[in-house]
């Protein structure tokens, strides 16, 4: 598992964008809307196919990282003129880490790449798949000129990323921090400050100085869970230290709607994590809604009895999930899907409903529909003289199809404990029978579907999904000829592209006191303080450059050393 690991790892610091200031295909977004093209900035426009990438962020730079730049003509658009490692966010919200050690500018990445990428910093505000087009603005203030262009394309990569869910809940957006970005980082990290210094002024009475300190942390998945390890760790490590008047008001509580936190954890970890953050006195509110928030109180309702009621708050971190950004939004009414949640892609990720646009990462899900009535499709082929049975042979080629298609379907066998076919034909035809039946093996099946249906939303989905991609556009002219169909076409030499296929390499819960949790591949669960040091070190190598990564371990070091610094600069 490290070895594999560590060669994802080391493939990924060579996120590479490339970029060179000749101008090609663009122009004025302003005077397009007003019906006057300006000419584009480069008179000769090259030949090649323009593909055009929206986004920074992790699908789109592993995109870049593994395309042949050489033969396209690519620009990049994206607000941020970085890549953030979001993994470490939380480490940023207490200076656990700084934030700049876990950026890599584009332009530094880019230099480095041999061919053609150009980046623009701006945000795409419209994609007109119609005409093969992105109208973008830029989002630098004091710009003297226009901001506002539009780019043509040939094959568009949509790698936008999400926003932050609130439920449409009252209150929020205007008075929680979410923890999505560097600069949200950032802020909560100047705020937790500040709560503490308004907390110790010598006009407060005790009750407003408990409601300052009062931190809630709504969501329990991954990253609230890690934020209020942070915090946790933060407070007790270092800021009692430094505020000791107040070092017995501070009260951090942990909002859940589920019935669990890290409820897409395996279960032990889960109840090792409610133990702990119990243990380190972390209040832990379970089945617990929250309907509006104001600048002084959060309002929650208990889902069991109904019960409503509001407690004081000094700061509220909001981290219930992820929507759709509004641009992507428009887009799917453009393109039929408005009744969609997210933008859904086939398996060979192109964006359904319009022509040469692809969508990875966050801002998409795979359509999964299909996938179920795709098995039964599947089965009812091979199920040649319709006995509804299959013998040991035939099952072992539907198995390999749908695999080779939907590889989630292999990771829940796995998590069965059924890792081979075989040992699932075993199960599913009992004792005496030499032939599966086929309704028993839909119905073990369907149980697959919550797991079939969708893939999270992590940077390992994302990276996996950009380099799958740049694999199949290096090889587009290969295959132009050969429509696409699934690896069972390959003998006859009809395929084009295998479908995406995503490999889960586990995931980490940090959950502070130097104590993380981790589920490997193969079902494995590791929790304590070994499995830190594993955190540690996979995050290490798995940083974007050997700058980022020289200066994260400095910043673990210096943390360990001298403690982190509470300045409120
Ligand atoms: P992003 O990485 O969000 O990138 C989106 C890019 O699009 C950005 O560059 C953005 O500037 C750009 N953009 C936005 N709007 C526009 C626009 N209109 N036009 C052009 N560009 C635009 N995942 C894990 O696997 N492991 C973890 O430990 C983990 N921890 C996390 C911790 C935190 C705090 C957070 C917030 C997320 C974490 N994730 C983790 C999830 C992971 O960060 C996301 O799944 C991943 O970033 C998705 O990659 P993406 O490329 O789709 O989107």
């Amino acid at each position: 598992f490290f070895m594999r690991v560590s060669r994802i790892v080391n493939n990924t610091p060579n996120l590479l964008l490339l970029c060179t200031l000749s101008g090609g295909g663009v122009v004025a977004y302003s005077e397009l809307q007003s019906g006057v093209e300006r000419p584009s900035i480069d008179a000769n426009e090259p030949s090649k196919k323009k593909v055009v990438v929206l986004g920074t962020g992790w699908a789109a730079t592993s995109f870049l990282k593994d395309l042949d730049a050489s033969l396209y003509d690519i620009q990049v658009v994206s607000p941020r003129n970085y890549f953030a490692f979001t993994p470490l966010l939380p480490s940023v919200t207490c200076g656990t880490v700084e934030a700049r050690s876990i950026v890599e500018p584009v332009r530094n990445i880019i230099k480095k790449r041999k061919g053609e990428v150009r980046f623009w910093e701006a945000e795409c505000v419209k994609i007109d798949s119609a005409n093969k087009k992105v109208f973008c603005r830029s989002n630098i203030e004091n710009l003297v000129g226009s901001g506002e262009f539009s780019l043509n394309y040939d094959f568009l990569v949509v790698a936008v990323g999400s926003q932050v869910n609130t439920f449409n809940t009252p209150g929020v957006k205007e008075n929680c921090h979410f923890l999505k970005d560097v600069e949200d980082a950032k802020k909560i990290r100047l705020s937790v400050i500040d709560c503490f210094e308004k907390a110790v002024l010598p006009s407060l009475s005790e009750e407003e100085q408990r409601s300052n300190l009062h931190f809630v942390v709504v969501g329990g998945g991954p990253t609230g869970v890690e934020f209020a390890a942070e915090l946790h760790d933060y407070v007790q490590e270092d800021l009692i230290k430094l505020y000791p008047a107040v070092k017995d008001k501070v009260k951090i509580s942990l909002i859940q709607s589920g019935d669990h936190i890290l409820n897409m954890f395996d279960e032990r970890i889960s109840s090792f994590a409610e133990t702990k953050f119990t243990r380190d006195g972390i209040e832990v509110q379970t089945g617990c809604r929250v309907v509006s928030v104001n600048d002084k109180e959060i309002t929650m309702k208990v889902k069991s009895t109904g019960e409503v009621y509001s407690v004081p708050h000094g700061l509220i971190v909001w981290s219930t999930g992820i929507s759709t950004l509004p641009v992507i939004r428009d887009f799917m009414e453009e393109i039929g899907q408005a009744k969609r949640h997210v933008l859904a892609t086939d398996e060979w990720l192109r964006v359904k409903g319009c022509e040469n646009v692809y969508a990875i990462g966050d801002c998409s899900t795979i359509n999964q529909r299909k996938i179920m009535d795709d098995i039964t499709t599947i089965f009812e082929a091979a199920d040649k003289n319709k006995s509804g049975t299959l013998t040991i042979e035939e099952f072992q080629d539907v198995m390999d199809d749908i695999i080779v298609r939907y590889p989630q379907v292999e990771h829940f066998l796995k998590q069965k404990h059924l890792r081979d076919f075989t040992a699932l034909w075993k199960d599913l035809r009992g004792n005496e029978s030499k032939e599966i039946d086929i309704e028993a093996f839909k119905l073990a099946l369907s149980n697959a579907d919550a797991q079939v249906k969708s893939l999270p939303a992590t940077a390992q989905v994302a990276a996996q999904q950009g380099t799958y991609l740049a694999r199949c556009f290096n090889r587009m002219d290969q295959c132009d000829d050969n429509p696409e169909g699934p690896r069972r076409f390959r003998g006859s030499g009809r395929h084009k592209f295998l479908p995406f296929r995503y490999k889960h390499l586990g995931q980490f819960a940090p959950l502070g006191g130097e104590q993380a949790a981790a589920e490997l591949p193969g079902d494995w669960v590791s929790i304590g303080h070994s499995t830190q040091w594993l955190w540690y070190s996979v995050y290490a190598s798995k940083q974007v450059s050997w700058r980022t990564r020289v200066l994260v371990v400095s910043d673990w070091t210096r943390r360990f050393i001298f403690g982190r610094d509470s300045s409120r600069v």
